[in-house]
């Protein structure tokens, strides 16, 4: 009797199992011919005539993209991500001449945030006066990896690369689950080594700069985070090796950078903090930086004026002599002169680590630096190089030395503000 109580009961479990399958089953089904039937009847509106991209670029989080369609009757063009029968929209900045040029952003590090995109793929297409029109590849690059920022031990893979549908090319964005581990960030000890940096009198830039590393390094990574150093010793590191400096955030493909160094200037007497960052990138951490240094630190921002986009943050790019001597250079060692102008960054920590978005250009012709592997990357760090004040400045240094902590909360923090974490 017992016996036979239990066994049903065991199959009234069963059946209820078989039940659940079968309308998650059916569901599934459902969902995906829904889908499919969704994604068809979006093809079936495409119109034949083709938009190009001419660039796409992933600079720190952000994908930005530019192109070009032979069309000027323009009212309105977005980009749309087509996913499960919902579009997504982003504005396009446009100008119609011959033809219409279109861009996401004119900051490199704007665009669509590939941190927001959750599973599945998006179907990127351009819309122009309420009609979609496909998008073709005319860059170089086939195929572009993104792996998202470590969140709960977990990382997303992003493949962006173009795909066919019912004979018409789109963007595709495609978000997957992943099990491989990613690097979030590099940090970067200015200096090192016999490379001391600047100094006041026992002080040096190169011992500070290590000892914020480390500190920067351990507050991260109590986010999770995966952190890499360029150094953490008291050495020299080269700076386009296989471990170079400015080679190992592309190599680890960290989302950001952060250079840290101590400013000195003998002529101005100048003191206070300077955040550099890339030509071309909005005020966005640069301004939450300023804003968290200045409320936990005794430190100002810098009273220096050259160079200087806004209170604390500065862009420095290639001076008028500078380019000169560049051809200079150039021209006395017998190699074609690299294409830099007043737009190129000028602090090669900079504008090596962003690729094509950053202008890096060591591409090995100076046979006196070697080559940086990742100068024609599509994909590049976000990064800053903090000066967190002048060394030969009493006041600054001594700042530097006590403040220490607060200085690190200021940094960290305005990273978890920025990246979202
Ligand atoms: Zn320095």
């Amino acid at each position: 009797m017992k016996k036979n109580t239990k066994k049903k009961k065991k199959n009234k479990h069963f059946h209820l199992l078989i039940l659940i399958i079968i309308i998650l089953g059916s569901l599934f089904l459902y969902k995906y011919t829904e889908n499919h039937l969704a994604v068809k009847k979006l093809f079936n509106k495409i119109e034949n005539l083709e938009g190009y991209i001419t660039k796409y670029t992933i600079y720190g989080t952000h994908l930005n993209i530019e192109g070009k369609i032979n069309l000027t009757d323009i009212d309105n063009i977005d980009l749309i991500l087509f996913k499960n029968n919902k579009e997504q929209t982003f504005k396009l900045d446009y100008k119609v001449k011959d033809n219409t040029t279109f861009k996401l952003s004119d900051d490199i590090n704007d665009g669509i945030d590939l941190e927001k995109l959750k599973i599945g793929e998006y179907i990127a297409l351009l819309k122009i006066n309420n009609k979609y029109y496909p998008l073709y590849n005319t860059t170089n690059y086939e195929n572009t990896d993104y792996c998202t920022l470590t969140k709960n031990n977990h990382n997303n893979q992003i493949e962006i690369s173009f795909k066919n549908k019912y004979e018409k090319q789109y963007l595709s964005i495609n978000v997957k689950n992943s099990t491989q581990k990613c690097y979030d960030i590099t940090i970067d000890a200015g200096h090192g080594g016999i490379d001391t940096g600047a100094s006041n009198n026992d002080d040096l830039e190169s011992i500070y700069t290590l000892e914020y590393a480390k500190a920067l390094k351990k507050s991260l990574e109590a986010l999770n985070l995966n952190v890499i150093m360029t150094r953490d010793d008291d050495i020299s590191i080269d700076s386009y090796g296989n471990d170079g400096r400015a080679v190992l955030p592309n190599k680890y493909k960290t989302k950001m950078t952060i250079s840290l160094h101590l400013n000195s200037n003998v002529v101005n007497s100048f003191s206070g903090y300077e955040i550099y960052k890339a030509n071309k990138t909005n005020n966005n951490f640069a301004r939450v930086l300023k804003t968290n240094i200045d409320k936990l630190t005794n430190m100002k921002a810098s009273n220096n004026q050259h160079m200087k986009v806004a209170d604390g943050i500065y862009v420095r790019t290639y001076k008028e002599d500078e380019i000169k001597d560049s051809i200079n250079v150039a021209l006395n060692n017998n190699f074609a002169p690299y294409a830099i102008d007043s737009n190129t960054n000028y602090l090669y920590m900079i504008r090596e680590t962003g690729g094509i978005m950053t202008g890096a250009y060591i591409d090995g012709r100076d046979q006196r630096y070697g080559k940086n592997p990742y100068f024609n990357n599509n994909i590049g760090n976000e990064t800053y190089l903090i000066e967190l004040g002048y060394i030969i400045n009493n006041n600054d240094l001594s700042i530097i030395k006590n403040d220490k902590e607060k200085y690190i909360e200021a940094i960290k923090k305005s990273i978890k503000e920025y990246l979202n974490i």
